[in-house]
């Protein structure tokens, strides 16, 4: 096995619920934002974390991260289960992940210089002496793109593309094997996205370090990712190579939200999802995703669909018909002929 092929990462069954009241009055509810995620990522690779808004990609990097407890399940790390938060172990091995968020400026603090802020972990972490932080930040400043001085300047001075190299700077201050980035781009002008993500590739190819890319944009995914994991409703759906799970998907969730993605080499047209997005507090029986889609049988409405491998390609489906258990539609009343 090659260093590439080790897994550094393995989350296994995560579930994290919520409670959730409906109006003033109404009984609480319990939401499972993550349902029984399990993730696997390797030294030195990406893995793209897709899905709608609200269907628990981002819960799902901070239960990696160890910022929020699962209520089952657990995470290794480099072959360690993740301690207990705030414990000396804890601290250990957070100190070899890192986080880049979404919004760059609310990431920073608008009081303190960029060069305190790339610093502070160096100090929270105990590394190097505070005699040669100033060449360390100097140096993580430039690996980013930006020049010396910019450790003077205040987050409202620089640019957004600018003010997230700085959040990267920050985060690979430790030298982390494992970064969490949460939809890093989106909060970005299109015209800065791509520098953002060519620096993160290259970061990437220089250090080692693997990513969790947490994105709804799938034309990032698809250019970042070594494997993409497809998310909906609090569970993985489809999970492979970019290539198969963004160019032909098997879920019909999945080819649902490519299809909104034009693409020269693609047959067919949008696929329009029927109905509303489902309430995470009412999540249907069976398959979650039956309601909305076109291919469901009877049995997809009884029976949860189980995350497997294909007997006929390498990716993982949740999907019964997909699978090859039930046609579409078996089972269900067909819709009466017109006469003539
Ligand atoms: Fe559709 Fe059934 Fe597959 Fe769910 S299991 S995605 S309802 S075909």
């Amino acid at each position: 096995m090659s260093v590439n092929d080790e897994p550094l990462l393995h989350a296994q069954d995560l579930v994290r619920r919520y409670a959730m009241r409906r109006g003033m009055f109404g009984r609480p509810a319990e939401v499972r934002a993550v349902d029984g995620v399990s993730l696997t990522l390797r030294r030195g690779q990406t893995l793209g974390l897709v899905g709608e808004s609200g269907c628990g990609k981002s819960t799902t990097g901070r239960m990696v991260l160890g910022l929020e407890v699962p209520d089952s399940g657990g995470v290794a790390f480099a072959n360690e289960r993740m301690p207990a938060p705030g414990t000396p172990a804890w601290r250990r091995l957070r100190a070899r992940m890192a986080m880049v968020y979404q919004d760059p400026l609310g990431a920073l603090d608008r009081r303190l210089d960029i060069g305190t802020q790339v610093a502070e972990p160096l100090e929270i972490h105990g590394i190097g002496t505070r005699a040669d932080r100033p060449v360390r930040v100097t140096a993580l400043l430039r690996s980013v793109g930006l020049r010396p001085d910019h450790a003077r300047s205040f987050p409202h001075e620089l640019s957004g593309g600018q003010r997230q190299r700085a959040v990267l700077a920050r985060a690979l201050a430790t030298s982390p094997d494992l970064l969490v980035c949460d939809e890093p781009i989106s909060a970005l002008d299109v015209s800065i996205q791509a520098q953002v993500m060519n620096l993160l590739a290259e970061v990437q190819a220089r250090t080692g370090v693997a990513m969790l890319f947490i994105s709804h944009d799938l034309r990032a995914v698809r250019q970042m990712s070594h494997r993409v994991a497809v998310m909906y409703l609090g569970r993985v759906v489809e999970e492979g190579e970019p290539d198969d799970v963004l160019h032909a998907p098997a879920h019909p969730y999945a080819q649902a939200l490519v299809s909104a993605i034009p693409h020269p080499g693609r047959r067919g047209g949008r696929i329009v999802l029927k109905g509303d997005p489902p309430n995470p507090a009412a999540r249907p029986p069976g398959c979650a995703f039956h309601p909305r889609c076109a291919l469901a049988a009877a049995l997809c409405a009884r029976e949860v669909p189980v995350l497997k491998p294909r007997a006929s390609d390498r990716r993982l489906v949740a999907c019964h018909v997909a699978q090859g258990e039930v046609a579409p539609g078996a089972g269900l009343p067909q819709p009466a002929m017109e006469a003539a």
